[in-house]
């Protein structure tokens, strides 16, 4: 159980931190939202955050909202890393996530080290919560994304300093990202504030996501089988690509 309410929440641009910081809102928390540019290609998807956030200002109004972008310098520190979320040589994969191709995704130590900046925030605005938008999805191929790696860390913050009990939550875990989608419509979440695409940036596609890249994939396919309209602009129709298994090399 929290013991006040006040909340630290790792949150990206896209749709399921989103519907964090609006869950957490919704269940009277104060927050302080943390963003990380880490070196990520997509780093317009900061740009959107801002969006959303606002608007979460203006309807939780009654609530103190805070929002800080924190550099990491993951990207500088992985320097002979494959993944394709930093490394500008490897291309993003397209098509429907596979185990390989999500596998290309994957930044070492990513969630941990947002983790304890977000613990240090929480430790000095005595904050009982730190949480972040893992989904089922991240399962399989995102060892930070899993229950033993929730439990671990929070042994690690029980250990590393006392006076204070701070929990690390991730209350999505066990949903799909389509039973997120359905939540962040039932808690109207301005869905057209989000970014997901990994190609973000990219040029000639201005504000339109790719629809090509696995993320693009499942972003259309969560809104697809929550039945929630997805006003997300694609610059090609991620329905063609629904069934094209992803590469981790194209
Ligand atoms: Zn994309």
């Amino acid at each position: 159980m929290p013991i006040n309410n006040r909340a630290v929440l790792i949150v990206s641009g896209g749709m399921d931190s989103c519907v964090l910081a609006h869950y957490y809102a919704a269940a009277g928390f104060h927050l302080h939202l943390l963003s990380f540019d880490y070196g990520q290609k997509h780093v317009k998807e900061l740009d959107y955050a801002e969006r959303y956030i606002a608007d979460l200002r203006a309807r939780y109004s009654q609530l103190e909202i805070v929002h800080d972008t924190i550099d990491l310098p993951i990207a500088q520190l992985l320097t002979n890393s494959d993944s394709a979320l930093i490394n500008p040589e490897r291309q993003m994969p397209h098509g429907h996530y596979t185990d390989d191709s999500m596998k290309a995704t994957v930044v070492p130590y990513r969630n941990p080290n947002m983790l304890l900046q977000a613990a240090t925030v929480a430790w000095n605005e005595h904050a009982s919560v730190v949480a972040y938008a893992a989904h089922q999805g991240d399962y399989s191929q995102y060892p930070d994304c899993r229950e033993e790696f929730v439990d671990a860390f929070n042994n690690l913050l029980a250990v590393a300093m006392e006076g204070q009990t701070i929990k690390v939550e991730s209350p999505f875990m066990r949903f799909t990202k389509a039973q997120i989608a359905r939540l962040g419509s039932n808690l109207h979440v301005p869905f057209e504030h989000t970014w997901s695409c990994y190609e973000g940036g990219s040029s000639g596609l201005d504000d339109r996501h790719c629809g090509i890249c696995g993320t693009c994939v499942e972003r259309y396919e969560a809104f697809k089988e929550a039945g929630v309209p997805d006003p997300t602009v694609y610059a090609n129709d991620p329905e063609q690509y629904l069934h094209i298994p992803g590469r981790a090399d194209a």
